[in-house]
Formats: structure tokens, sequence, C-alpha cells
């Protein structure tokens, strides 16, 4: 049932009302407080989990519309479990469930745990919980005025325009607007999309006009439930994500040295980065509750995913979309114009395959075995490997009957060399 990121699938179908109330009856071992994204499926979903916290006897707290960041910010504040009902940045049709505790995804360990007591159907209290409603939204954005330069945006005054479609219009515009930014919201309503959650290029497409349309100084970009955040300089142009992660990680480290923690699917400009900055490179399997429990155990300055996912020190445990918004608007106003900054690295080469088989476990182990590169491996994940000017990913996929490949290096020659032979040891193990 539980995927990489809680529960998800077709609102009626896959996720039901029915399945909110037994499993959030199942989670439901303390307090809960339960947000949700602006999904209109989100509705009976949200009541039907408020409804399987308050049967089990525990005390359930309406936060109503926040970002998944702002959930795992109460269930801080209040020493609680956190409910999300949302799909993320997943297509309308589609809504989810994403459990917290202590301002972090809960662990596989919880996971089990929550499906062992699902199966032994509903636990009802002696007395049903009392349902109170908080809104979490002034203090949360008291703390991520703290992670920024507040004096400084405030003098510079940025023009941004912020494109939310989702869970972020509740807090992102007026926490910019309150830090001083001249903001200008686009798609901030709070009922359904009005484009598709996903923010990449295709349906930033308003967003790209509406900044050059304003002259404004960049814009900023969320996905339904705001732990994502995409950047568009000022001529509009949707940044790389690799290099809008290395934007932060170069800010990070400045702040302070350490470790910075990414997955395995993240890029040379990355590692880069992070070692040009002085700080440890460490990769995680896929998924930012792995970057996050990474974060904790190894005490990380940083932990991010190219998709745009970004757990800072100071903040929750879960990535965060809002304070990243708030954090590229302190960078604009220390270090000007995003396309120059952007300007300043070089992409590589990249080769992205992807091969059929019928035994993932079984090729995987093959290749464990076959695929011979020089320098550093990990098995986490896949196998990846890490050399001079290059490195290489072979990872079964979590959903579907095959194996991918990535690899990115330097140079054309040295991408067909090592991509060649990843992709010998694949043809020999599928
Ligand atoms: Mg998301």
């Amino acid at each position: 049932m539980f995927g990489t990121s809680g529960i998800r699938g077709i609102y009626g179908k896959d996720i039901t009302p029915e399945l909110a109330l037994k499993v959030a009856n199942a989670f439901a071992e303390s307090d809960v407080s339960i947000g949700r994204d602006t999904r209109e499926s989100g509705v009976p979903l949200a009541f039907a989990a408020m409804s399987g916290v308050l049967s089990s006897g525990n005390n359930g707290i309406g936060l109503g519309i926040v970002p998944t960041p702002l959930v795992a910010f109460a269930t801080m504040k209040f020493g609680c479990g956190g409910i999300v009902v949302t799909a993320s940045h997943n297509p309308a049709e589609y809504n989810g469930l994403k459990f917290m505790r202590k301002g972090r995804e809960i662990s596989r360990a919880e996971e089990k745990r929550v499906l062992e007591r699902h199966g032994k159907g509903m636990e009802y209290g002696a007395e049903p919980g009392e349902r109170r409603v908080e809104n979490v939204i002034p203090d949360y954005m008291e703390l991520v005025k703290k992670n920024v330069d507040a004096k400084l945006i405030a003098k510079k005054k940025p023009k941004v325009v912020v494109d939310c479609n989702g869970a972020g219009a509740v807090v992102t515009p007026y926490l910019l607007r309150e830090l001083g930014c001249g903001v200008v919201s686009l798609n901030c309503e709070t009922r359904g999309f009005n484009r598709p959650s996903e923010p990449n290029k295709e349906n930033l497409s308003w967003l790209s006009s509406a900044v050059r349309a304003c002259g404004a100084d960049f814009g900023i970009a969320h996905d339904g439930d705001a732990d994502r955040c995409a950047i568009v300089d000022e001529r509009g142009e949707l940044l790389n994500a690799d290099v809008q992660l290395a934007l932060m990680i170069e800010e990070e480290l400045a702040r302070k040295k350490g470790n910075v923690i990414s997955s395995v699917e993240s890029s040379l400009i990355v590692k880069e980065t992070v070692e040009r900055n002085g700080g440890e490179f460490v990769l995680t399997p896929v998924g930012s509750v792995h970057v996050s429990e990474e974060m904790e155990k190894s005490g990380a300055v940083f932990g991010g995913e190219p998709a745009g996912e970004y757990i800072f020190r100071g903040g929750v445990l879960v990535p965060d979309g809002v304070m990243a918004a708030a954090k590229y608007v302190e960078l604009y106003c220390s270090k000007g114009k995003l396309s120059a900054l952007a300007g300043r690295f070089k992409t590589n080469e990249m080769a992205r395959e992807k091969f059929r088989t019928s035994d993932r476990a079984n090729a995987m182990e093959k290749i464990m075995g076959t695929l011979k590169l020089e320098g550093k491996r990990e098995t986490g994940d896949g196998i990846r490997i890490d050399g001079e000017g290059y490195w290489v990913l072979v990872r079964p996929s979590g959903t579907e009957s095959i194996i991918r490949l990535t690899a990115e290096a330097k140079t054309k020659e040295l991408l067909d060399k090592v991509a060649g032979k990843a992709r010998e040891a694949i043809k020999k193990a599928v």
C-alpha cells in the first residue's frame, strides 16, 4: 500500500474516504493534525481521516488547506502525528495520504506497524477524541523569517511572480509580501488546480510569460502540496533543476560547512558544487524520506534532490518549498540576477536508457557482479559508480518491469565509453 512517499492513487478507485478512515485510525497512536492540498477530493478524504483519528479516542487537529511542510511543522509544535491529504505533483485525479511524526515522514518501520494495525480492523477508543482547529501559518512564517536575512530583503524589495497552484497559496504570497517583496500571485486560488501540478517547463508557461510581462526579478512555482519549489529567471527561463539545486547548496555551505545529502540520481554539478564549497557529499536511495533520515544521522547542513525538494537544517525534516522560495528571494537580494548566477554552471552530456526485464532482482544481482567501472561504488539503491569526470547509475524501477541506466560525463567520448560498458552488463543480465 505504501509507496515512496505515503499512499497514493486515483481518487475513488485506489484512494477512498473508507481507506482514509481506516488507515488514519490505524495510524492514530497519539493526537493527529490533518492538513490537505487544494484538490477537491481532499475534502471528503480529510473528513474521513479526521473521523478515523477521533474514533480511535485520540484528538484531531484540523489544519485546513496547508502545504506538506506545515503539517510537519504542526507535528513539532503540538507533539502529535500528522496526516497530509495530497498526491503532491501527481495529476488532479490522484490523491493520497502522507504520514508524519516529529517533523518528518514516518519510517518504513512505522509504515509496517500501521499496515499491521490496519489489517486488524478499526479500533475504537472508550470515548471519541476531541476535534479542534488550529492555524499554524503565523508561527511557521516566523520560523522561515528567522532562516533568511529579512532586513536585506526588506531593503531590496524584489518583484516576484508566485505561481502556487495548490496549498502554497495560503502561505507563500503572504510570507513574501511580509518580507517586503512586491508579489504578483498567479494560480493562487484554493479550489482545485489551474494548471497540472508538476512544476515543469511545459506547465509553467503562464509563469514564464507573467514574469516577462510584469518585468519581475524572477518567478517561483510550487507543486500541489508546496514541498517543491521551481525557479524561473527574469527572462522567464526555468532554471535547470541541477543548477537550481547547486545554487542553494552554495548558499547553505556558505552559512555552515558540513555534509550535504542528495540521492543517487544527483548530477556531477551537484557533487562538484558540494566539494568546491568545502562540503562532504553523501548519497542516499531516491526519496526524501531517505534524505531526511541521513540528514538526521550525519547532522548534515542541507539535503536536496533535483526535483526541487530541499530540506533545510533550521526548518522541518521534510522538503519545504515555501522555505526554499524565501531562500531564493534572499539569494537574489544578495547576489543579483538568477540568469547570471545559473549561467556560471556548465551542464554535461547525459544518457538515459531503459531495459525491459521479467525479473528485476535477478538482473540487478547479475549486473552487480559484472559491471566493472573504476570509481566509488554505492549499492544502497541499485548501483552507482562515481569515477573521474563521470557517474553511472543502474537501478531497477520501483513500479515497472524495467532497469534504468543513467550516466553523466564531462565529455561525449567518456559518456559513450562508460554508458557502453554499463549497457553491455545490463543486456547480458536482462
Ligand atoms: Mg510535493
